[in-house]
């Protein structure tokens, strides 16, 4: 099986002939100020988030573990995810509301352990769906390297930048199955060779690093 990376999911899904760029095509094209200043984003936040709590995703009691190196076997896929939110099993009061109403009686619960991939994205757009799918993928990932119930991850988060904002994405089977779609369309593409078609996002094309060599964008 032909080894993937999560990310090349996102770039597939956002433009197929980003991928054929990079994947099939050593043109070795300078980084371009829009990716640098992602990049120096994505290790700022780093830094900033290891002086704050989980709180800000709603999960006062998560633990937090930095650039988790990801692999799986079955869908020969390996990433990095940039944030893993970990809430340990433990005991839970039920309702959580302070008054329930009468004839409510309050009951506890083991609430058991819950793990949220976190990722950093520069992007002025909001979240879109090439985010979602690579988030889905991190999931999957997790899932399978912690032992975790295929599927039992429902929600991950897009750190967004520079607008500060944590978005909380639900990970459905369907982003599921078009994350392990595009890994067998990807697959298919580097064994036939068949140049892609363009993005339909035209509008980024003018700052893509790769510009130069579709000359049927523009
Ligand atoms: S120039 Fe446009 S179509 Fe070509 S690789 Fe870049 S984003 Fe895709």
């Amino acid at each position: 099986m032909i080894e993937l990376r999560v990310s090349d999911v996102r770039h597939w899904t956002f433009c197929r002939r980003v991928l054929w760029h990079r994947l099939m095509m050593p043109h070795g094209v300078p980084e371009t100020p829009k990716m640098e200043l992602g990049r120096k984003a994505e290790l700022a936040v780093a830094r900033l988030e290891k002086r704050r709590t989980g709180k800000r995703y709603g999960l006062s009691r998560a633990e937090r573990r930095f650039g988790v190196a990801l692999e799986s076997k079955r869908l020969g896929v390996r990433g990095v995810c940039d944030l893993v939110l970990e809430v340990p099993e433990a005991d839970e009061p039920w309702p959580r509301f302070k008054n329930p109403p009468a004839g409510l009686a309050r009951v506890t619960l083991r609430a058991p352990r819950r793990v949220y991939p976190v990722d950093v994205k520069r992007t002025e757009g909001g979240v879109s769906k090439h985010h979602v799918v690579q988030l889905a993928g991190y999931a999957m990932l997790l899932e399978e390297q912690e032992g975790l119930v295929a599927g039992s991850i429902g929600t991950g988060f897009v750190y967004v930048l520079p607008a500060d904002d944590v978005v909380a994405v639900r990970l459905d089977e369907r982003v599921r199955r078009e994350f392990e779609g595009a890994l067998e369309q990807i697959r298919a593409m580097l064994t036939t060779e068949r140049f892609p078609e363009p993005t339909r996002h035209r509008g980024f094309c003018p700052q893509c690093e790769f510009v130069n060599f579709c000359g049927d964008v523009l």
